[in-house]
């Protein structure tokens, strides 16, 4: 039975190796493996580059973030310098690109990040995960592919169009049916009382901002 801890990222318990490490819930890997054998046949070689992340893992991208470890992007995929924005500004450019910690689709083990493995290969190219190589590069045929069938094996991409809160990303996918269940467990003031428990950096901004972060980024509502 799913619960709320599986919807926070942290109970696992109900995930299986689906291909390569990859770790998905059963039905969701079972869906995958038939959509990539199909699609083999059409010539494009849909492999996994992430699926399932615990609440601890997207804690540390969060802390990579907002300390500037790692690199902030706008949804345009432009660089943002970090010490010009204020504590709001920084939620919401690393939340364009990742979620808080205990909201992240991928804590539920029904989403997937896919590329064409063989077409990058073929091309020498050096794989960014970028909207460029989807819309006009090495994974278009596959993107092409997805939007003509990847809804007959139950996948959506739930992030096709940028609506002002997660940015555009073709490559996710999410099996729609399991996806929902997950969606339908979660709860702001759960996620809350998470995110305090933990060391997060930035919990006074997060807290004074959480109706709209909610609205905004956990449930991709945008500004539209
Ligand atoms: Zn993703």
């Amino acid at each position: 039975m799913i619960t709320e801890a599986h919807t926070l990222g942290k109970d696992d318990s109900l995930l299986v190796e689906c291909q390569n490490g990859f770790r998905l819930l059963p039905e969701v890997c079972e869906a995958f493996k038939r959509m990539q054998a199909v699609a083999a046949q059409d010539g494009v070689d849909i492999q996994i580059v992430s699926s399932h992340r615990n609440f601890e893992r997207q804690l540390q991208i969060w802390q990579n973030k907002w300390s500037g470890k790692a690199t902030l992007l706008d949804a345009s995929e432009n660089k943002l310098d970090a010490t010009t924005l204020s504590d709001i500004q920084k939620i919401q450019a690393i939340l364009t690109w990742s979620a808080l910690p205990g909201a992240s689709r991928h804590h539920w083990g029904t989403d997937l990040d896919v590329y064409d493995k063989k077409s990058v290969e073929q091309h020498q190219h050096d794989f960014q995960l970028v909207c460029s190589e989807y819309d006009n590069g090495p994974c278009t045929q596959l993107n092409n592919w997805l939007n003509e069938h990847a809804t007959q094996f139950g996948f959506s991409r739930p992030y096709a169009e940028y609506k002002g809160g997660i940015a555009r990303e073709p490559w996710h996918l999410s099996f729609q049916a399991s996806a929902d269940k997950m969606l339908s467990l979660m709860d702001e003031q759960v996620l809350l009382a998470n995110l305090i428990k933990s060391d997060i950096l930035g919990l006074h901004s997060i807290i004074a901002n959480m109706p709209d972060i909610y609205q905004r980024f956990v449930l991709n509502r945008g500004t539209k």
